[in-house]
């Protein structure tokens, strides 16, 4: 059978609600800047912490500052970071395993067909996985400097 599967956001606003830290966006260095303007411009104080050289986090309990609740969308979604743009696929930074977000209401509607062997997983999250070569793209970039 073709594969037909394809990720389908449902706006169901699981991923931009934060409890703990493991869960919270990573920044890069060159995302900074623009989510600093963009901060400015909503009035938003940003709580940002170092992890190492190049890597960041923005550290949110509770809604994203940049989520419109009413909306249910992102209001930075032209400069959201790649750690968002990724999801629900997710990056350990350490061992660089990529795996997928069991917190993700699309995911778990279709983990059987996800978990199956006619399924190119690759194919199902086709933009999430481009924005993830992007991702380890600078991330070695980073590395190797
Ligand atoms: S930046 Fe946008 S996509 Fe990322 S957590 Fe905040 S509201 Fe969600
Ligand atoms: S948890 Fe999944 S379905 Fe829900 S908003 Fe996030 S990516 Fe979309």
């Amino acid at each position: 059978m073709a594969n037909t599967l394809r990720f389908r956001c449902y706006r169901c606003i699981h991923c931009c609600f934060f409890v703990s830290i493991d869960e919270m966006p990573i920044i890069l260095e060159d995302e900074l800047q623009n989510l600093k303007l963009k901060a400015d411009e909503y009035g938003i104080n940003l709580n940002i912490t170092k992890l190492c050289e190049g890597f960041y986090k923005l550290v949110i309990y509770g809604f994203c500052p940049f989520y419109d609740i009413q909306g249910r969308r992102c209001r930075i979604h032209e400069v959201k970071p790649l750690s968002c743009r990724i999801y629900p696929l997710l990056i350990n930074l350490k061992t660089k395993d990529i795996h997928v977000s069991l917190a993700c209401d699309w995911v778990i509607e279709n983990l059987d067909r996800l978990t199956s062997h006619d399924i190119d997983v690759e194919e199902v999250f086709r933009y999430e996985v481009e924005n993830i070569k992007i991702l380890y793209k600078k991330i070695l970039n980073y590395i190797h400097h």
